[in-house]
């Protein structure tokens, strides 16, 4: 077994308090073939290393982005950047975000695997690496910007605009709000687990990198041949692949049908039906307007695009986002701002300062409907008239928050705590929590996911708070893993509600294996053999001539046990699996999930997913004999 391909030599430490760089060596293979890369190795070294007793804050608590054996090679999409880190949001999980672009591959290129960051800078700083040569350098002159100017400064500063990414925070990861992103190459970033808020307490403004070299190969030629059957495999007509769905910027297409679906979060998830017209609103503009995809490295999909607005109050605007719909439903939405002018500047808006949506968006959302219903006034807000739509109001709102002032700085205090304040202030305090749209104190991944239990399921059940983990096959199937068909999403009794359970389990099993990688999930997701080609990949370029499917699959078996002892070892209580906003588990308005909710499933179905863990039921910590089946013993 010897390593011959994929990784870099280095992972970089950086200790901003004493301003230190050291370059030092990876773990063993061994420790590589049980952990990989990505998610996997970022959570062995915070559960090898880190004070588990700290705040998210803490200048001893790390801050990491690694990448993965893939990342910066001829596979498909490759280019995952993870952020590892405490939650901000959720005292007792770890946070992982996902990023793409270039910054992952130019990474890799310039011979590092990843990169721990602890300690805080005295003043603002910025990270420059530049091959083999890595500084530390004064960001004073950027503190206070949005994420695209800070990247064109940095990039005008070094003198190269071509061959350097840059991943920077804005103004949301300086004054740390919960939700705060780190972007990279203007229309990427990672959002969940809030790493921009992470990089603000830290003073570190941004990371430059540029990278001039490659990533050795185990064998180049059977690499290539994995790589044209699983781009041919990702591209096979009728199935729910990712780039059948969302190629280049798709979404400005497909939208609608997640609208038809009622799956759009339209104003606080009050009203489906207002979706449908929110999405198709969107795709019209879209049709009219100029759409130019912006793919990542290496990537065929380009869900990535940039949005030129062609006529309508903000005629010739450039708007610059990722492949999704979470973006704008979070950002406008959620609020209902249906005018595609507006809800498209607002979107861009939550990028450039920094702010993922399903966390930042959910908090604005809960103030508006609050202020529909008549709980708060303009006497409560300073004057600003929340009423839906209002997006001239949501950008001053917005500008308080970051600022912490009036009534913004209430909202400022994140999901858990701001409708605790403004409920006491009311003496609604039950009122103001079933508005909230949050799981574990965090935002989810920003749609209406009532009418697919299973996704829904698999967002509250997440080891690093909610996010895409276990998508289940309600939503996209995998063949692979015993679900070769889609499932419905609602269904009627506790015996079919149950058969979710392992589904979620399943997924969230491969989605861990494809999120340790450096792989864009999109590369993988509702591709037939997804799970083969990328155990396959891994075979050819890290030279693990025997590495199975069984063996892909226990590393995300490894990965969801890792994210529960970060749980375990924070203090996490069995009650706080169900802490989320009722409306999720209330029916929704219209469509599949119309009088039909998740709500008395619920438990069953965690405790069946403790049991298929092999977790105790009563307390969902795993046991000391499964800890030591998966190789874990010395980390818990
Ligand atoms: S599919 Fe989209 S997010 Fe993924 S790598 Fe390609 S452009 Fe980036």
């Amino acid at each position: 077994m010897t390593i011959r391909g994929g990784y870099q030599p280095h992972i970089l430490r950086v200790d901003l308090t004493k301003q230190t760089i050291t370059k030092e060596p990876l773990p063993s293979e061994s420790v590589l073939r049980q952990f990989v890369g990505g998610v996997g190795l970022g959570l062995y070294y915070l559960l090898k290393e880190a004070p588990m007793d700290v705040k998210a804050t803490d200048p001893r608590a790390p801050l990491m982005f690694m990448t993965g054996p893939l990342a910066g090679t001829p596979a498909p999409s490759s280019c995952n950047w993870v952020t590892i880190c405490f939650h901000y949001s959720i005292p007792y999980a770890a946070g992982v975000g996902h990023g793409h672009g270039f910054w992952a591959a130019y990474l890799k290129h310039a011979g590092y695997e990843g990169i721990i960051i602890t300690g805080k800078a005295a003043k603002p700083v910025y990270l420059w690496i530049d091959d083999d040569r890595v500084s530390i350098r004064d960001a004073s002159h950027v503190w206070g910007m949005g994420t695209r100017e800070t990247e064109r400064r940095i990039k005008l500063e070094l003198g190269d605009e071509e061959k350097i990414s840059v991943a920077c925070i804005g103004q949301g990861g300086e004054s740390l709000m919960p939700g705060a992103s780190v972007k990279a190459d203007r229309n990427h970033g990672a959002g969940k687990g809030s790493p921009g808020a992470i990089m603000g307490s830290k003073n570190l403004k941004a990371i430059a990198v540029r990278g001039t070299g490659q990533v050795p190969l185990a064998d180049s030629v059977a690499l290539l041949d994995t790589v044209a059957t699983w781009e041919k495999d990702m591209q096979l007509p009728e199935q729910m692949s990712i780039y059948n769905h969302l190629r280049d910027g798709g979404i400005t297409r497909a939208y609608i049908r997640r609208g038809n679906n009622y799956g759009i979060a339209y104003k606080n998830m009050t009203d489906p039906e207002g979706g449908r017209s929110y999405a198709q609103n969107w795709v019209n503009a879209c049709k009219r307007w100029k759409v130019t995809p912006k793919p990542s490295y290496n990537c065929k999909i380009g869900c990535a695009y940039d949005v030129q607005m062609t006529d309508g109050p903000l005629a010739g605007y450039v708007c610059s986002f990722c492949g999704g719909g979470e973006n704008t439903e979070g950002a406008a939405a959620m609020i209902g701002v249906d005018n595609p002018s507006y809800a498209m500047m607002l979107t861009d808006y939550y990028d450039d300062i920094g702010v993922e949506a399903g966390t930042f968006g959910s908090v604005v959302g809960m103030a508006f409907e609050a202020y529909n219903r008549g709980w708060i006034t303009k006497t409560d807000t300073g004057g600003l008239a929340l009423t839906w739509g209002n997006w001239e109001a949501a950008m001053a709102l917005i500008q308080q928050m970051l600022r912490r002032e009036g009534f913004g700085a209430k909202l400022a205090e994140g999901l858990k705590l701001a409708p605790r304040i403004l409920g006491d202030e009311k003496r609604l305090l039950n009122e103001f929590r079933k508005i909230t749209v949050h799981v574990k104190g965090a935002g989810v991944n920003i749609h209406d996911w009532r009418p697919w239990w299973g996704t829904l399921f698999g967002q509250i059940i997440a080891g690093t708070g909610p996010s895409h983990q276990g998508l289940s096959s309600d939503n996209r199937p995998n063949d692979e893993v015993g679900y070769p068909q889609l499932t419905p999403g609602v269904v009627d009794t506790l015996e079919e509600a149950l058969k979710k359970v392992d589904s979620v389990r399943m997924t969230q099993f491969c989605k861990l294996w494809w999120d340790s990688l450096g792989i864009c999930w999109f590369a993988v997701s509702g591709v037939t053999h997804g799970l083969t080609s990328t155990a396959q990949a891994v075979r050819h370029t890290v030279g693990w001539d025997d590495y199975t499917n069984e063996e892909a699959m226990a590393v995300g078996e490894r990965i969801v046990n890792m994210m529960r002892l970060v749980y375990v070892k924070r203090g996490f209580q069995k009650t706080e699996e169900f802490d989320m906003g009722p409306r999720f588990l209330e029916p929704a308005p219209a469509g599949p999930a119309k009088e039909k909710t998740l709500a008395p499933y619920l438990g069953p179905m965690v405790d069946e997913y403790y049991r298929q863990m092999g977790w105790e039921v009563a307390t969902g910590r795993p046991t000391p004999t499964g800890l030591r089946r998966l190789g874990l013993s010395a980390l818990a």
